[in-house]
């Protein structure tokens, strides 16, 4: 059985590794110049800057086990310990994120009506039938207030996007699942954590899940770069697929590679681009998937990094900020990137990642490098009280960054499994789908190999 994968990003590559070391015969083909998709560490001036993703959250094995298979478990770096602490930006100054129920009645994060509001949970009424924005289902279990800023930081954080468009169903399944349950989330997590006390043995406490932020001592860059080199010439850089036909029981592609066009036949071929390009692919097979595949919309982000010299700005406190759309501010939030992992600024230096666009403000997207640097100067120094020249500087532009999962993406998704599976031996993965983090990637990679080598 051969085996082409399309695109090598963090999903196509894992994929590759999964199928080469059962034995597959497998050929990644990845139109840039280099492997890592979204995935870009750079070393420049002391610091260490991730252009896309800056960390994966630890919470279970799969990313971990990928690492230690390919010898770099002893490179993994977890977040110093004070990046526990994260901050919003509300009411006109950072307040911090409160992490337990005791220190929630005690902080400053809502005002007071908000907070009771909150409380209120344990009454919330039943789902309506149906999706559900996360707004919408926000609103319901904790308030307008609560919602505006915390559910909408907290989505910010990861999805850039539409807290009134977001599916909560797609974003938050766990969530979801515990309201079907129990009703009240207050409730319901008392329930789940007493049953999990139940089952264990007498005196014994349950264990916590890790979910610590981690990366690599040299950047995500040190997992595409090892995963690279375990696969030498399976994959192809520089290497651009530009059609895709039926022939036989396989495929054939059409491959435009250095210059050079070239066809290609395999048994299996996956489809590990982002979906605007699966969708001009899959177009000539099937124009109703093509358009389903395309309806996946994407938040634009731009990523500024500034970076200072050793103390020329107030001590960075925690993981970051994030900044609620309610604002009305330029910054989607800031990471706090020497505090949170002090070896991506050498001596001492301060580096802040600003995240700039999203679904809601995606025009800002569209500003040069110098707009950039200059709006995110602004908001930094005005919530955050920097007010030092930037010794360093670097501008992301991500036109398309973020898949949007929004209300129906999973009646999209099962569509698109329907419409996939009347082409035998095609698949797709990749951020698009069925989760958006490095972690989700991997996980359905993993899957995918497990699928194809039964
Ligand atoms: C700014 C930003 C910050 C993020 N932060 C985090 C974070 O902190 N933690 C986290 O877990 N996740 C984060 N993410 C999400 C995460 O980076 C992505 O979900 C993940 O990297 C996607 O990997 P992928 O392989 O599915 O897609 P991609 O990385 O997009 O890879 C797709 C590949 O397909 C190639 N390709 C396209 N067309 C063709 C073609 N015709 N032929 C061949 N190849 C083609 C592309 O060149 C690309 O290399 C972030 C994303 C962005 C944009």
């Amino acid at each position: 059985m051969s085996v082409v994968i399309i695109g090598g990003g963090i999903s196509g590559l894992a994929l590759a590794h999964g199928l080469h070391s059962r034995g597959t015969e497998v050929t990644l083909l990845e139109a840039g110049p280099r492997l890592g998709g979204n995935i870009q560490s750079r070393h420049r001036d002391g610091f260490l800057t991730e252009a896309g993703p800056n960390s994966f959250l630890d919470r279970e094995p799969t990313l971990r086990a990928l690492a230690a298979s390919l010898g770099l478990e002893g490179h993994i770096r977890t977040a110093d310990p004070a990046a526990k602490r994260r901050y919003v930006y509300t009411r006109g100054k950072l307040r911090a994120v409160p992490m337990s129920p005791p220190a929630f009645l005690k902080s400053d994060v809502l005002p007071l009506g908000a907070k009771l509001r909150m409380m209120g949970e344990l009454f919330t009424r039943r789902a309506p039938e149906g999706d559900e924005s996360l707004a919408a289902f926000g609103r319901r279990h904790l308030g307008s207030a609560a919602t505006a800023v915390l559910v909408d930081a907290m989505q910010l954080g990861i999805y850039a996007g539409d807290v009134e468009a977001l599916s909560v169903a797609a974003i938050f399944p766990k969530v979801v699942e515990l309201e079907r349950k129990h009703r009240s989330l207050v409730l319901g997590m008392a329930r789940t954590r007493a049953a999990e006390r139940k089952a264990l043995p007498p005196g014994q406490s349950a264990p916590k899940p890790s979910g610590a932020v981690c990366s690599f001592d040299g950047g995500l860059q040190v997992l595409v770069d090892a995963l690279a080199r375990k696969l030498g010439p399976v994959a192809r850089t520089g290497a651009r697929v530009t059609g895709l036909r039926r022939e036989g029981t396989g495929w054939r592609l059409a491959v435009e590679e250095h210059g050079q066009r070239a066809e290609l036949a395999a048994d299996q071929v996956v489809l590990a681009v982002p979906a605007y390009v699966a969708a001009e692919l899959l177009r000539p097979l099937d124009e109703k998937l093509a358009a389903r595949v395309e309806g996946i919309a994407y938040a634009p982000v731009a990523v500024v990094h500034l970076g200072f010299a050793p103390g020329s700005t107030p001590p960075q406190d925690g993981f970051g900020f994030l900044v609620p759309t309610l604002e009305r501010r330029r910054v989607l939030g800031v990471i706090h990137a020497s505090a949170t992992f002090p070896w991506r600024a050498e001596g001492g230096r301060i580096l802040y990642t600003c995240m700039v666009g999203g679904a809601k403000r995606p025009d800002l997207v569209d500003l040069d490098e110098e707009a950039l640097v200059k709006l995110a100067r602004e908001e930094l120094r005005e919530l955050a009280g920097v007010t030092a020249e930037p010794s360093f500087t670097e501008v992301i532009h991500w036109k398309r960054g973020i898949p949007q999962y929004n209300v129906g993406h999973l009646e999209r998704v099962a569509a698109i499994d329907e419409g996939v599976a009347r082409l035998p031996g095609l698949y797709l993965i990749g951020n698009a789908y069925k989760g958006v983090g490095l972690i989700d990637c991997v996980r359905a990679a993993n899957e995918l190999a497990d699928t194809l080598t039964r």
